[in-house]
């Protein structure tokens, strides 16, 4: 079921036992896959932390190249450096590097870090080429950007601080993404810029996602899916067609890889793959 472009799968690290077992069954189904990497994310200000070094070195002691995603708002220079350092001995050579949201409630930080490029530049100089650094794109801007220009601007900041390749955040308009390599290029960067891919399995999650990270949901698929509302496996086999078929035309628009957001579930991301295949 493989397909010839390069895969990566991203989990989140499990809160409790019997989320633990079902990760490490999705993971040896997507180990099957021969991805690239996976990655796990991070929870900025602490809430998931633990979790997360946990389930990196679990992982990545299985044989598959294992990535910690890495949030630095809030954090000390200390405190990334013991991180890193403890990834560092267990083998971990990738990592993404991301400036991560302070929990609500959580306000103005002491931290040393600011932006994602400042978390960048201090893994560079402090561990040279010791980790392939992965960071966030924005093909359709961050929430909180300004404007294009300047996001964009922010975003080659972090490229010329020494981030290896990006992940983009999910999208449904591949025009979006095409638009915005373009405009990386135009800038004087060759960087991999790969797309950040969303399994559609539930209405209601996806359209609260969205709203939170700024991805539009096209208006026609929004209203098919809220068509398919009670009909879980019409809306799922939809959603399918309509990624795998995103996929294609990023994978002839030049995408280097693809990076699914799988949710710790091998099925929807499976679906995908198949009808890619
Ligand atoms: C692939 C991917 C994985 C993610 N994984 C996680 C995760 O594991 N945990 C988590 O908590 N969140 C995660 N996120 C979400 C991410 O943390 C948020 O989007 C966060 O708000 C921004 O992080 P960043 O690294 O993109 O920040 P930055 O690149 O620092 O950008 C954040 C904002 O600041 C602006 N900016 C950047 N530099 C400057 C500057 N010098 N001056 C002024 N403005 C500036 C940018 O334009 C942007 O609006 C992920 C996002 C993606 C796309």
């Amino acid at each position: 079921m493989s397909i010839s472009t390069p895969v990566s799968f991203e989990f989140f690290p499990p809160k409790t036992e019997e989320g633990r077992e079902k990760l490490l069954t999705t993971h040896a189904t997507l180990s099957e896959q021969t991805p690239e990497f996976f990655s796990v994310t991070y929870g900025a200000g602490g809430s998931t932390q633990e979790r997360t070094i946990n389930t990196v070195i679990e992982l990545n002691n299985k044989g598959i190249c294992t990535a910690p995603h890495i949030s630095c708002i809030g954090a000390s220079q200390e405190k990334i450096t013991e991180l890193l350092d403890l990834y560092k001995a267990n083998g971990i050579k990738r990592v993404v590097a991301l400036r991560g949201d302070l929990p609500s409630g959580m306000g103005a930080t002491n931290g040393d870090f600011h932006y994602a490029s400042d978390l960048v530049a201090f893994i560079r100089e402090q561990y040279q080429d010791q980790f392939h650094i992965e960071v966030a794109a924005y093909p359709e801007m961050h929430p909180q950007a300004v404007d294009f220009n300047t996001d964009l601007r922010n975003f080659m900041t972090k490229v010329n601080a020494g981030a290896s390749s990006a992940i983009t955040q999910y999208f449904y308009n591949p025009d979006a993404y095409s638009f915005f390599v373009d405009q990386v290029r135009r800038a004087g960067s060759n960087i991999d810029i790969v797309p950040g891919i969303m399994p559609i399995t539930n209405y209601t999650n996806l359209v609260r996602f969205s709203d939170g990270c700024g991805a539009e949901i096209p208006r026609w698929i929004k209203r098919k899916l809220e068509a398919y509302r009670d009909d879980v496996k019409g809306l799922q086999a939809f959603g399918a067609d309509v990624v795998a078929d995103l996929c294609r035309h990023l994978i002839d628009r030049g995408a280097p890889a693809l990076h699914f957001y799988s949710m710790n579930q091998s099925e929807p991301t499976l679906n995908i793959l198949d009808r890619l295949s």
